[in-house]
């Protein structure tokens, strides 16, 4: 079996339309987080930044349902906030995050843990294949999956912004959770939907074959939705899985 290690890079921009940004990244080399916030009156940028804070200081995260429960955590911090401060209330956020799994837990092999709740996206690559791993918790994407719209029609939908899960929204937040084996040459994408509505999932892909250093490829995500409009704020986190040498 090889030796594993991660490597990551992680890079956010406010974009070029929007005041303010309400998208919230942090990684500490074990748990990785993105959260897009929503509400007025900073709501938006209060509900990433409890969300990516709290999880990141969850304490040591062994399986993968500890990170659900640190997620369900930050929701009742931010509904919690919300109730006492009365601009802010309402506030949200999506999250995506991972966690690695440590050995004992997972039968040797390295694993990651991760969880999502809202539209923000987490995409593996390898062997030059992109794939979507998480499901959009968004109407567009539960429409899609019913078969009742084309993922290019949802790609242009007026309505694509509408999340159907998010953190804040009430007491009891669904998570979808995942434990995936990783591999070596493995690069994973945590990004919100800033990059992902403005830059198509083929140019992503041929971004991350050049295999760049993560934060090298994680800024030439960024800058790719800028050009390509930036009417959304724009986080990209890129977490590799490399061979330890
Ligand atoms: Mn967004």
């Amino acid at each position: 079996m090889k030796q594993t290690m991660l490597s990551w890079g992680l890079k956010t921009d406010v974009g070029r339309v929007r005041k303010a940004n309400q998208d919230a990244v942090s990684a500490d080399g074990s748990i990785f987080v993105v959260a897009d916030g929503m509400g007025g009156h900073q709501g938006g940028e209060e509900a990433s930044a409890i969300a990516v804070g709290s999880i990141l200081n969850s304490g040591p995260v062994e399986t993968v349902e500890e990170l659900a429960d640190a997620v369900s955590k930050a929701n009742e911090l931010i509904r919690a906030k919300g109730a006492v401060v009365p601009e802010l209330g309402g506030m949200g956020t999506t999250v995506v995050a991972m966690c690695v799994l440590p050995a004992e837990s997972t039968g040797g092999a390295l694993h990651l843990g991760a969880v999502n709740v809202g539209d923000s996206r987490l995409y593996r690559y390898e062997n030059e294949q992109l794939e979507q791993v998480s499901l959009d918790h968004s109407l567009v994407g539960e429409l899609e999956r019913a078969g009742q719209i084309t993922a290019d029609e949802a790609a242009r939908h007026p309505q694509r912004n509408v999340v159907t899960r998010a953190l804040g929204a009430d007491d009891d937040v669904e998570i979808d959770t995942w434990e995936i084996p990783a591999r070596v040459g493995q690069r994973y994408l945590l990004c919100s939907d800033g990059l992902v509505n403005e830059v198509a999932d083929e140019q992503i892909r041929s971004e991350l074959a050049e295999m760049n250093a993560p934060d090298k490829s994680a800024s030439n995500l960024v800058q790719a939705a800028i050009s390509a409009g930036g009417r959304d704020n724009i986080t990209v986190l890129i977490l590799d899985v490399l061979e330890n040498t």
